[in-house]
């Protein structure tokens, strides 16, 4: 049986949907003004392992992400510019073009590291009359106010508003920053905007829309309760996120959508933890991001990043370096020509497949999960049972194995030609010549490793 983490409980649950074997899940998604870091990557790996478990689970799951192509500012609470807005005017493009080609880079991304794509992809500009229609029950059950500037969910009005985090509203008062008062009839700080006017410092806000309560676009927060509750129903099973969200966003999503179902609105609350770049998150604000292409030049494959994510549990953090990365893409490359020597797939083995599912089931514990895999690999049962076996695992990890899993690399005669002089080179102590041949090697795309027993091939 899975379980899972629950934020809202802080606690490790049996996990059970609600209308088995369905199960509703929503992710938040980018913020479509910049380009995808492997920051983001390492949150939607983690929602890609939850997905396939859930399936090898045997669960028919609805995986729900939005496009965040409207409304996020840049800090969470209502200071600052429009993040798609910005974007766009530094690129001097317009915030439809912008959002269209960082979501592209975003999928771009994610296919690389084997990220299957979510059932749906919602955007937020594409569910303005749902997220409007959202507000006008909430408008109308009397949990909002207008100013001058924007329509604010009354948070006083919410009873449980601080449950998922934990934090009491006094405590989380004394966290607020000493922040330019933007809108002086502004109740509590804690409430926020579900609608902003594009009036005074949105005056000039390029994406506008016509509302009940004047031309404006919705806040941040409204667009995931109003499209997770469009295709998966007034209680998802599953919500997950960065950590990030955990004080604000989330927080946010819980009080519009219980305030206006007055239903639980999920029921369970998973949140991925950071990858770190020395000690701090990575972010597009600081400026201190690689993407998978920044890896990809530097000669990894995507695959040995997500190799490096598995490597650590999600809720904990993990300190990307290129120490690790290297070390994931030794492990990887050891993995592959292991098992390109193994006989074609036959019987899954029950011991092994059975350890490796409790530490995948057990709270997405992908470190024990893979020492797993390791000691299929090292074991001695038939090559044919260790690859139905792995492929089964293969499942869940997402690295791809089933193109290598007993298949030889194949060498070209012309490549098999040039390592057999190479190695006359080197026995007879000409290393230029051996060296020269090394590079013609590596033109025909492949590597020479020096072993103790010969040279050996990889491709590159
Ligand atoms: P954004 O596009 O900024 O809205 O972020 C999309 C998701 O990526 C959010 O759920 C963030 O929590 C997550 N995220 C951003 N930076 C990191 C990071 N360094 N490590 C892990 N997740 C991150
Ligand atoms: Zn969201």
């Amino acid at each position: 049986m899975l379980h899972l983490y629950n934020t809202l409980t802080r606690k490790i649950e049996d996990f059970e949907p609600i209308n088995p074997p369905k199960v509703g899940m929503y992710t938040c998604g980018p913020t479509v003004y910049d380009y995808t870091h492997i920051g983001h990557l390492r949150k939607y790996i983690g929602d890609d392992i939850l997905h396939r478990l859930l399936e090898v689970n045997g669960f028919e799951v609805n995986h729900v992400m939005n496009i965040t192509d409207v409304g996020h500012l840049t800090s969470d609470s209502d200071e600052g510019d429009d993040k798609l807005e910005k974007g766009a005017k530094d690129r001097n493009l317009t915030p439809e073009q912008t959002a269209r080609f960082f979501e592209d880079y975003f999928f771009k991304s994610t296919e690389v590291v084997n990220i299957e794509r979510p059932n749906i992809v919602a955007r937020a500009t594409e569910h303005i009359n749902e997220q409007i229609k959202l507000l006008e029950k909430l408008q109308e059950k009397g949990f909002t106010y207008t100013t001058e500037h924007a329509v604010y969910f009354d948070i006083s009005k919410f009873s449980d508003y601080g449950k998922l985090s934990g934090q009491k509203l006094e405590e989380k008062q004394v966290g607020v920053r000493e922040n330019v008062v933007i809108d002086p009839n502004k109740k509590n700080p804690q409430d926020f905007a579900l609608w902003f006017f594009t009036v005074g410092r949105f005056a000039s806000h390029v994406m506008k829309w016509p509302s009940p309560f004047g031309e404006g676009f919705p806040g941040w927060h409204i667009e995931c309760s109003a499209m997770s509750m469009e295709y998966l129903g007034e209680t998802l099973d599953i919500h997950t996120g960065g950590i990030d969200h955990i004080p604000v966003h989330h927080t946010n999503e819980i009080a519009q959508s219980e305030a206006a179902t007055e239903k639980q609105f999920s029921k369970y609350w998973v949140h991925h933890n950071f990858l770190i770049v020395d000690g701090e998150k990575m972010s597009k604000s600081k400026k201190n991001f690689y993407t998978i292409d920044d890896l990809v030049e530097k000669g990894f494959d995507p695959i040995a990043f997500r190799y490096l994510i598995l490597t650590a549990h999600y809720r904990d953090s993990l300190n990307f370096t290129y120490e690790s990365l290297t070390a994931s893409s030794h492990a990887l490359n050891n993995i592959i020509s292991e098992i390109r020597a193994w006989d074609s797939p036959k019987l899954v083995n029950s011991q092994f497949w059975q350890k490796f599912l409790e530490a995948a089931n057990n709270d997405m514990n992908t470190p024990q999960a893979l020492a797993a895999m390791w000691e299929l690999i090292k074991s001695d049962i038939p090559s044919s049972e260790k690859a139905a076996t792995i492929l089964e695992m293969d499942k869940i990890l997402g690295l791809g194995l089933e193109k290598y899993v007993g298949k030889p690399l194949e060498i070209p005669e012309k490549v098999q030609e040039l390592l057999n002089h190479r190695e006359n080179a080197r026995i007879s102590g000409d290393f230029k010549k051996s060296d020269e041949l090394r590079h013609e090697i590596k033109k025909l795309g492949f590597e020479i490793e020096d072993t103790a027993t010969g040279s050996k091939l990889k491709p590159v």
